[in-house]
């Protein structure tokens, strides 16, 4: 495989040179040629950034030095049967960079990475690439690095390790975490007890018995459970949480607010589709509305996986002492469909007051799925809302 890396700063990919992917260059395996962005700058203080039109803080890198280099590697690497590279730009933008990926790629004879810096590639760059090769945008996670360099040793080592040849036993890369989208068991070697100061810690016993269905069975049982544990968002929702007790509900605090608005406009999305409008209250909301409605609400929260994925609210209505609002009810839409929603408005009522003998809520008057939730859990049309527009009024009689 022939890959080409062009950046500001060749000597942060000297890593490339070590270990196994150091030997598969030296092998003729792996063919990398490294870049330096500013030699195709024509300037004489070889300048590969400028301030951003429109304003705004940080500096942006020139198209003419990028498409000058990316048109130096198609020249350089280009035969009869390899006319161009796929260009794979590092950007936390981009699609996310996973093992599935990583298997793709290798099976590709030529990738160019462009390695960006300050606040990125004057986006005419992309358009001048893809009239030439094709380009992905690739994210190695959503966080947010100095520099596209870290996240092309990332790219390589992983790609690089699935080329054959590289890794010396080819059997231990199918055995890996995210193959088959669990997490790997966790591992021992000698000495099989270990007395580690005043602490004795032996090897689980089923390791040592010889027995290899028991070895496989145990292995598959701590695959499941540390991807239940560590990556839940990896098992099918129904393998994690089926009820909202086990989601555990609780008041929610203003550092939950930007959870909530994450959740509201995942939530909102296919409403706004359903009605074909845009610009339903929650989706519009910004993040200091959803802090105002943590004052005026009491509004809970329930996780899974670390992640806010269930949120509702209530209060005594201003107008009418005696009602009390439920609003605000989202279950993350990969959580939809096991009875969530159900329980949550359930909870929510028995929130109420005594003093509260009717439940009331609003919805989008084409809002079918919720209608739906909403009658089986007792809920009755009064009529359409005066306060929003293609809106409808539920109510249900508590006590
Ligand atoms: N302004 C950009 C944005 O918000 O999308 C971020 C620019 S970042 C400071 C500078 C460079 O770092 C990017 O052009 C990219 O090359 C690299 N980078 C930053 N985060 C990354 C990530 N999560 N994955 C891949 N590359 C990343």
């Amino acid at each position: 495989m022939r890959i080409d890396v062009v950046t500001i700063f060749p000597e942060y990919l000297a890593p490339l040179d070590l270990s196994l992917l150091g030997r598969a260059r030296r092998d003729g395996l792996l063919d990398i040629h490294v870049h330096d962005l500013r030699t195709f700058a024509t300037d004489r203080h070889r300048t590969v950034d400028d301030s951003p039109f429109g304003g705004g803080a940080g500096m942006v890198m020139t198209p003419q030095p990028w498409a000058a280099a990316l048109d130096a590697v198609v020249a350089q690497g280009r035969t009869a049967s390899m006319p161009s590279p796929h260009l794979l730009v590092p950007g936390p933008g981009g699609v996310p960079f996973t093992q599935a990926l990583a298997r793709r790629l290798a099976g590709e004879p030529w990738l160019a990475f462009a390695c960006g810096r300050y606040e990125g590639i004057d986006e005419r760059v992309y358009e001048h690439a893809a009239a030439r090769m094709p380009v992905t945008v690739v994210s190695l996670g959503d966080y947010v690095l100095n520099g596209g360099e870290v996240a092309v040793l990332a790219m390589v080592e992983a790609i690089g390790r699935l080329l054959p040849g590289v890794v010396g036993n080819a059997e231990s890369l199918v055995e890996e975490s995210h193959e088959d989208g669990l997490l790997e068991y966790p591992v021992y070697t000698r000495p099989a007890v270990w007395a580690d100061g005043d602490a004795t810690r032996a090897v689980p016993p089923v390791l040592l018995s010889g027995d290899h269905a028991a070895i496989a069975a145990w292995r598959h049982q701590q695959r499941l459970a540390r991807t239940a544990q560590r990556r839940p968002d990896l098992l099918p929702a129904s393998a994690v949480t089926t009820t909202l007790s086990q989601l555990g509900l609780r008041l929610a605090v203003p550092a939950d607010a930007e959870e909530i608005l994450v959740l509201q406009r995942a939530c909102w999305v296919p409403e706004g589709r359903i009605n074909q409008a845009w610009d339903i209250p929650p989706l519009v909301e910004t993040i200091d509305d959803v802090r105002a409605g943590l004052t005026a609400y009491r509004t809970w929260v329930g996780h899974s996986g670390g992640r806010l994925v269930v949120s509702g609210r209530a209060r005594i209505s201003p107008e009418d002492p005696a009602v009390w609002e439920l609003g605000r009810l989202m279950v993350a839409p990969d959580l939809a469909g096991r009875g969530i929603g159900r329980e949550l408005i359930a909870f929510l009522e028995s929130q109420a007051p005594d003093t509260c003998r009717t439940a009331w809520m609003n919805t989008g008057d084409r809002s079918e799925r919720n209608l739906r939730i909403y009658r089986k859990a007792g809920y009755r049309r009064m009529r359409t809302s005066p306060r929003y527009a293609g809106t409808v009024e539920l109510t249900k009689r508590l006590r």
